[in-house]
């Protein structure tokens, strides 16, 4: 059977278990959450990028529209390139306009001519200066002919430009240049609750010879007036480097995208955009671990539901089996819980035949030893003072017998109790029917005690008898006598009548004395034709009364023959041995011999 310290042992086990599984599926789902909410900040910082790389690429293609359409419709400005000089203010209004009803707020309008040499700034009345030495794409531009669309850097911002070449009936007359900055395409970012940082490569600075901005960080230009100065501070003391990438950090409660601003398969600068952890939604996230948080409760409870089911089945299914085994035992298998039965198993209503369940039993008993027969050399309710199932307990190494007197038939078991579990007390106690064996002992014990002859006691059960009467006497403080007798003549009955006959006239007498004593008298053949007679509760008196009638009833007796007997008679004394009383009743009898036979002689 599966201990219960065994079965203590694989729950501990299954709960261990199912913390670690805790443990586990819960630092699973902390990952599965992270890895979730990265994947989270990943797709919003890809979504960012992408919006800001079609923001800009709108707003290139429209102001590209508006190069265009100045290069081929404005007829003035084509006059005024032709002759070199453009007046200024001359798109004062159309930057207004654009400024109050586009998108695009501020645009900025340059004029070139063929060589490159700037004609007209709107935003500054600053020109003259020949631009084809310092950017690439006015000089692709003046060699294409053809519209372009380009970021870069000047002397005063990055901007992105959108060029458009202006043409006369096919004639060249230069470049119109709408220019326009990341300031819009931040406010509209902003408003989403995302700040951004524009900045231009490091290797511009040079270039910016009247920057628009004065902030840098390191040696980047920052673009956008209106960038946040603690985000400049984070940037310059976390080194801007390590954002300029087309990646994404969280870091510092926000999640900080990077977009790099990419020209002709050149950098020239980036887009860092912090957006607070705390406005991207992460709704979903919580939803889903949830989800799975009770999913894996639920399976994890129903892993040890299982487990505990199965242990369950698996005890039962063993107490099933170990119950056959015991059921098919001969002998009775009982537990006891140290006060009152517990279990039996088959055999032991084989036995108390009335009772057909142990709840009946119990109904009126709590305990076989209500059947124990009270007598020598077998197992009482008590012994040595302790209860005897205790008194079993600690004497396993000797046999313990009990003799039982179930439902008028006396039955002999040979018992024995273990421990089979301490917490709680369960005490198996097995009794192995001997009752067989021991009436056969018995019988045994009763002829080597017995004369073949007459069928009465011999001197061997005298010798053992006397021996306990006399303990007896003493702790009672009861007399106790002995009548020893003798045939008178004895031997010339055999010779006269045969030695059959003389054992005939044993026989007879015998039975005759036997007949006339009390229950506790006990007559035996001590000798070829002497006997005892113990007589318990009795005084040499009344012995010598008891002997007296028997001599006159041997005297008087017809039977075989005619006999006659001499009688020694003895009580008991203080501290007297049995040999020393022995002596004397052979003394008195010796008397009674001597002195003419046919007498009662009290020694
Ligand atoms: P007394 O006692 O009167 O002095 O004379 P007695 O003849 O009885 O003397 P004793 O005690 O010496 O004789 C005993 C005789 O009893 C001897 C023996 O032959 C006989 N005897 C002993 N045992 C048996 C027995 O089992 N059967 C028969 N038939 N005779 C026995
Ligand atoms: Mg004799
Ligand atoms: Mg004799």
């Amino acid at each position: 059977m599966i201990k219960h310290s065994r079965i203590y042992t694989i729950s501990i086990i299954l709960a261990l278990l199912a913390a670690a599984a805790i443990v586990f599926y819960l630092s699973f789902l902390k990952e599965t959450k992270e890895i979730f909410i990265h994947d989270n900040y990943k797709k919003r910082s890809d979504s960012l990028r992408l919006n800001v790389e079609n923001m800009i690429d709108s707003k290139r293609k429209s102001t590209l529209g508006l190069a265009l359409t100045l290069a081929d419709h404005d007829e003035k400005l084509a006059e005024y390139v032709k002759q070199g000089t453009i007046p200024e203010g001359y798109y004062n209004d159309l930057v207004y306009t654009y400024a109050t009803n586009t998108l695009y707020k501020n645009i900025w309008i340059q004029v070139l001519d063929t060589k490159g040499i700037s004609l007209y700034r709107s935003w500054s009345s600053y020109k003259g200066d020949d631009l084809s030495k310092i950017r690439e794409d006015v000089r692709q531009a003046l060699q294409l002919k053809k519209p372009l669309m380009s970021m870069s850097t000047g002397q005063f911002d990055i901007s992105l430009k959108s060029i458009a070449p202006i043409f006369q009936r096919e004639h060249f007359l230069g470049l119109v240049e709408v220019i326009s900055h990341f300031n819009s395409i931040t406010k509209v970012l902003h408003k989403a609750g995302v700040e951004s940082i524009v900045v231009a490569d490091a290797r511009f600075k040079e270039r910016l010879k009247h920057p628009w901005n004065k902030t840098f960080i390191d040696d980047y230009y920052v673009s956008n007036l209106t960038a946040n100065k603690k985000l400049i501070d984070y940037l310059s003391d976390h080194g801007i480097k390590n954002y300029l990438n087309n990646s994404y950090k969280v870091e510092n409660g926000y999640l900080i995208t990077s977009y790099l601003l990419m020209d002709n398969n050149e950098i020239k600068g980036a887009f860092i955009m912090f957006e607070k952890l705390s406005n991207i939604s992460s709704e979903g996230i919580d939803e889903f671990i949830l989800r799975w948080l009770l999913f894996g409760i639920f399976v994890i409870i129903l892993i040890v539901i299982v487990g505990n089911v199965g242990i369950y089945y698996v005890t039962i299914k063993q107490k099933k089996y170990y119950k056959s085994i015991i059921d098919s035992s001969g002998n009775i298998v009982l537990t006891n819980d140290g006060n009152t039965l517990t279990d039996t198993n088959k055999a032991f209503f084989k036995y108390f035949r009335s009772y057909k369940t142990l709840k009946d039993f119990l109904k009126e008993h709590s305990c076989i030893c209500d059947f124990f027969v009270n007598e020598k050399g077998y197992l009482q309710k008590e012994m040595d003072g302790v209860n005897w199932v205790e008194y079993l307990l600690a004497h396993q190494d000797q046999d313990n017998k009990v003799k039982m007197n179930i439902e008028g038939s006396y039955y002999y078991f040979l018992v024995s109790a273990s421990v089979i579990s301490d917490k709680p007390l369960q005490i198996a106690i097995i009794l192995a029917d001997i009752t067989e064996q021991e009436l056969y002992k018995h019988e045994l014990e009763e002829r080597t005690m017995t004369d073949p002859l007459t069928g009465i006691k011999n001197r061997r059960f005298y010798e053992s008898r006397i021996q306990y009467e006399i303990a007896r006497s003493c702790r009672y403080e009861e007399p106790l006598s002995i009548i020893m007798f003798d045939i008178d003549h004895f031997k010339q009955v055999n010779d006269i009548h045969g030695h059959d006959v003389g054992d005939k006239v044993l026989i007879e007498y015998t039975s005759l004395i036997s007949s006339m004593l009390r229950a506790t008298d006990v007559l035996c053949r001590i000798g070829g034709e002497e006997f005892i007679i113990i007589a318990p509760h009795t005084s040499a008196i009344d012995a010598y009364k008891l002997a007296e009638k028997i001599r006159k009833a041997v005297e008087g007796a017809k039977l075989i023959l005619q006999t006659t007997m001499s009688f020694g008679v003895t009580q008991h004394k203080d501290d007297e041995d049995k040999d020393s009383m022995f002596k004397r009743a052979d003394r008195a009898l010796y008397e009674a011999k001597e002195s003419g036979r046919n007498k009662v002689v009290i020694g």
